[in-house]
């Protein structure tokens, strides 16, 4: 008798693989937090788990990974709704960042993730601006480890931006920032690969040239990954230019930021020499369809990028300008998005697109041997997909229902590093929806009355 922690049985399996393997009826069994083993047909009898579900008629994913949100946001749905990006952050992100306080982080992280998981997502990159005050970044990883989801915090830095409104409070030296990096790292060194620190400037109009020279240095020195928007709207090459008297991308270029290590966010505005330079380092892109939709930014090169080599991931940005952090919403808009401005039906297809959602994450996160697809060897962060409900039914291809036919009522489980965070509508951390529904309206109240008062 082989003895496991936890079996999945009779799922139809989505390996996600880089053939797109299909099991039609296979088992997966897992042993703390890897898959140990997959097989195809009944489960032998020679099998016996702690932990079984029948997986009957649902399809077997690997998780989700968003590589793009903030947190935070997700007290501001709705706020400076129809303004440009830089309006917007005036009217929403910055004047209430400035006056979260830790615990309202942990509820915000708590409401962004648990939304997250039950859309599919096992793990979630949060892009952390709100600086002020160091205790807001534990705060914030607190309410992310409540939940149970893998997490990648990317402790970011602004060394300037007044001019477009960026908050005092944020500004520090990069120095200052990577000092900070540093404590996180060694506060949180004991999670392994359940928490991942890294850093990154927050924009190129609130980054100096000495700011992004830092950063590198400490990156390169202790071998950290960083994240950043970049070319989102026609604001970072218009600042850029004015300052510095070229682009973004090819300055960064000089300056050797360019690398495997990097995630950058948006890439709406990349010309084809851009993405050439994003493919020749190794870059990544988080494609943020549903923010670039909002705030009238414009649809992202994917096909482009894709075809020059360029990994791409999918990233939902902060619930402020989504206005959600429903993955699976996002991934309709990713596809669409590329067909639509293009007419061009098979610019982007539902297996493409799944790809963007898995492997091209785990790639994003640096992860691609431990995460992306349903693999003995990798970790056990997969969800089931019930498709027997109004939306997804009937089902001829799971890739196209998935993508095009779902919605969070068919994630029936997620499961996170071997565990499973959530089951038939209930999450395993013990919150309930409607619990902290009513402490975030207590929270907002409270941060409302501040703002008012600025
Ligand atoms: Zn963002």
């Amino acid at each position: 008798m082989t003895h496991y922690d936890l079996l999945i049985k009779d799922a139809d399996i989505c390996v996600m693989d880089s053939t797109m393997t299909r099991i039609p009826q296979g088992w997966v069994a897992v042993n703390g937090t890897d898959i140990a083993a997959i097989g195809q047909g009944t489960t032998p009898e020679n099998i016996t788990a702690s932990d079984t579900i029948d997986a009957s008629g649902q399809v077997l994913f690997p998780g989700f990974i968003d590589t793009h949100t903030h947190i935070f946001q997700s007290f501001l749905k709705g706020l400076g709704a129809d303004h440009r990006l830089i309006e917007w952050l005036n009217l929403s992100a910055l004047p209430y960042g400035q006056f979260m306080t830790p615990y309202q982080q942990r509820l915000a992280a708590q409401l962004t993730c648990m939304e997250a998981i039950k859309s599919g997502c096992t793990t979630l990159c949060e892009f952390f601006y709100t600086n002020q005050d160091p205790e807001l970044a534990d705060g914030c990883i607190a309410g992310m480890e409540d939940t149970g989801i893998r997490s990648i915090f990317i402790r970011t830095f602004q060394d300037c931006g007044k001019d477009y409104g960026m908050p005092a409070c944020f500004i520090q030296p990069a120095s200052q920032a990577m000092e900070e990096v540093s404590r996180l790292r060694k506060t949180y060194a004991n999670r392994g690969d359940m928490l991942s620190i890294w850093t990154g400037p927050d924009v190129t109009w609130s980054t100096t040239k000495e700011g992004y020279r830092t950063m590198l240095e400490y990156c390169n020195a202790e071998n950290v990954r960083y994240a950043m928007h970049i070319d989102e709207t026609e604001v970072d090459d218009d600042m850029c230019q004015r300052n510095y008297g070229q682009d973004i991308v090819p300055m960064l270029d000089e300056m050797g930021f360019l690398s495997d290590r990097m995630l950058a966010t948006h890439c709406v505005n990349l010309t084809n020499d851009e993405i050439r330079r994003f493919a020749d380092n190794g870059v990544s892109i988080s494609y943020n369809p549903v923010s670039n939709m909002y705030l009238g930014s414009g649809a992202a090169p994917i096909r482009e990028a894709l075809d020059a080599g360029v990994n791409v991931s999918v990233g939902t940005d902060g619930a402020a300008s989504n206005n959600t952090t429903d993955y699976l919403e996002s991934l309709k808009f990713a596809a669409l998005i590329q067909k639509g401005f293009t007419r061009d039906a098979a610019r982007i297809t539902a297996p493409q697109t799944l790809q963007m959602a898995t492997n091209g994450g785990a790639k994003a996160a640096g992860m691609e041997n431990r995460l992306g697809s349903i693999e003995v060897g990798k970790r056990a962060d997969m969800f089931l997909f019930e498709p027997r409900k109004l939306k997804s039914t009937p089902m001829h291809d799971p890739y196209a229902t998935i993508i095009y036919s779902s919605s969070q009522e068919n994630v029936s489980t997620t499961i996170v590093n071997g565990k499973i965070v959530y089951s038939n509508g209930q999450f395993s951390c013990g919150i309930e929806e409607r619990d902290l529904s009513d402490k975030i309206n207590i929270e907002l109240d409270k941060l409302r009355k501040q703002v008012a008062a600025l």
